[in-house]
């Protein structure tokens, strides 16, 4: 059994079906990749498997443990955590109250500073400035501090939906180095990116999302030697 199972998944906007079925697994310590252009469905994905959105037909599992009806705030308490598209840091806050936001699931102090040392460890910059307003940071600061606070709850899943949105070549190597270290820590992560690319290369798998439907998947490799891929998503051909 895979860690997450999508299967027949369908979310609609209203009348507008932005999901048309689609069907994919995660196996535990994998990263996993969601790749397509703007608005195939990705964050639509993501939301709903972070019980944001709804799905009007279709089943989420994850370890064996059926998702879709269970309340938003509920599935961060079984594991799974995800850090937005856009990173949604409170600006005003400081890197600390941000990072304890995404601790709320937690009674136990004791955890918590043993979770806040693990996210400083990860991201050195985050405790340098952790007394400092979010709203200062650079967008890969942000960007840091919003996988950061999904890290806070300390997920078994983390769902990022477009780390390298807006960041430097730089910066983006940092973030993608960043997702490898927690695979690595033992995060399963599940990774939506428009840059095809640098999401393939860290991959275990691939989807390709076109118009609400997964037209392709393969290992990473695979993905990024296709032509049909290289041609859509490489710029290439
Ligand atoms: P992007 O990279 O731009 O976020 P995406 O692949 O994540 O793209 P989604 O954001 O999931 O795509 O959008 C899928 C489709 O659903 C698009 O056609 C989009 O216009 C539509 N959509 C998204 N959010 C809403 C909403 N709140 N209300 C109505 N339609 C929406």
């Amino acid at each position: 059994m895979a860690m997450l199972e999508v299967k027949d998944l369908r979310v609609a906007y209203g009348k507008i079906e932005a999901v048309k079925g689609i069907s994919f697994e995660v196996e535990e310590g994998q990263v996993v990749t969601l790749i397509g252009t703007n608005g195939a469905g990705k964050t639509t994905t993501l939301r709903t498997i972070s019980g944001l959105l709804r799905p009007s037909s279709g089943a989420i599992y994850f370890e064996g443990k059926r998702l879709d009806q269970v309340p938003a705030h509920k599935i961060v308490t079984l594991g799974v955590a995800q850090s937005p598209e856009g990173r949604r840091i409170f600006p005003r806050m400081t890197v600390e109250e941000n990072l304890m936001l995404g601790a709320f699931s937690r009674t136990d102090h004791g955890a918590f500073t043993e979770d806040l040392d693990r996210v400083f460890e990860l991201f050195p910059i985050l405790q340098e400035r952790r007394a400092q307003p979010a709203g200062t940071f650079s967008g890969g600061e942000q960007q840091m501090l919003a996988m950061g606070r999904a890290m806070m709850s300390r997920p078994r899943l983390l769902l990022l939906d477009e780390p390298s949105m807006g960041l430097s070549p730089l910066m983006m190597k940092r973030i993608m180095s960043t997702v490898k270290t927690l695979q690595e820590q033992g995060t399963t992560v599940l990774l939506v990116e428009q840059n095809a690319n640098a999401a393939l290369k860290l991959a275990d798998r691939g989807y390709v999302l076109e118009v609400g439907s997964i037209v392709l998947s393969g290992t990473g490799r695979e993905l990024l030697a296709s032509d049909d891929v290289r041609k859509a998503y490489l710029g290439e051909g």
